[in-house]
């Protein structure tokens, strides 16, 4: 199921004072996250805005999000397809100009074993990102497995592609990205200011058509549908603004950040 970590805990610190702000927009970004959706939620604003800020930005997509409804009548076929569509329409609404790759991995099942680090470090050599975003695996009391495991992925698949002798075969040149900015954070330390990119990061949300019931609360046959979205965007401007409150700005996106 692609239901998101939410609502994720708030800030557990205030105060700013040992919080980073805003890094200079990189040149790239690779958002590497377990269901289509994921990133949208993770890093939307942020991604907005170093797009539109001139950074090419590329999505990873690990799972085929299969399983993400709650209709047990629902072809999964029909499903994968529809989610890539999502997948892309956000993007454009986040303002790619990078990929969109889709391991394809099945919904529920993506292990964080060598044939998947294998491929998470070949898109990394591939794509060349300065900064890799993804789930924080070490994130405590985590239900969803998937989520853990694409965490993983980007970490260790950092390390592979990073240092040369890891996978020769691939016969892409190895990469080091300068940053890992992990979402979902168990320990914040990192906040970028995504005060005027809310809206952007909602338009991505909402071309996730297929998770209006299951992970938004909007029922588009409901004459209320309208409303129960406000409600739904409603709660993702709270948190951004919690985030903004622990980095001193107005909305924030948060993570923990590495440097790699
Ligand atoms: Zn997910």
């Amino acid at each position: 199921m692609s239901v998101p970590d939410l609502p994720t805990p708030a800030p557990t610190s205030s105060g700013g004072a040992d919080v980073g702000r805003d890094i200079p927009t990189p040149a790239s970004a690779l958002a590497i996250g377990a269901h289509p959706d994921d990133v949208e939620f993770g890093c939307g604003g942020t991604l907005a805005k170093w797009a539109a800020d001139g950074c090419v930005i590329n999505h990873l997509v690990c799972t085929d999000g299969s399983k993400g409804t709650w209709d047990p009548t629902q072809d999964p076929a029909d499903l994968v397809a529809a989610r890539q569509i999502e997948q892309r329409q956000a993007a454009r609404a986040l303002g790619s100009r990078g990929e969109v790759v889709f391991l394809g991995w099945p919904d529920g099942e993506l292990d964080s074993s060598l044939r998947q680090r294998w491929q998470v470090s070949y898109w990394i050599r591939k794509l060349r990102p300065t900064v890799v975003l993804g789930h924080d695996p070490w994130k405590r009391y985590r239900l969803h497995p998937d989520h853990r495991h694409a965490g993983l992925l980007a970490v260790e698949g950092i390390v592979s592609a990073r240092d040369p002798l890891f996978f020769p075969e691939q016969e892409v040149d190895h990469h080091r990205p300068e940053a890992l900015l992990l979402w979902e954070a168990d320990e914040p330390d990192h906040v970028e200011d995504v005060t005027d990119h809310v809206d952007a990061k909602l338009t991505a949300l909402r071309a996730h058509v297929s998770q209006f019931r299951s992970t938004m609360g909007v029922d588009p046959e409901d004459p209320a549908a309208e409303e129960q979205w406000g409600i739904f965007a409603d709660r993702i401007r709270d948190r951004l603004a919690d985030w903004g409150a622990l980095g001193g700005c107005a909305h924030g996106e948060g993570f923990k950040m590495m440097r790699v």
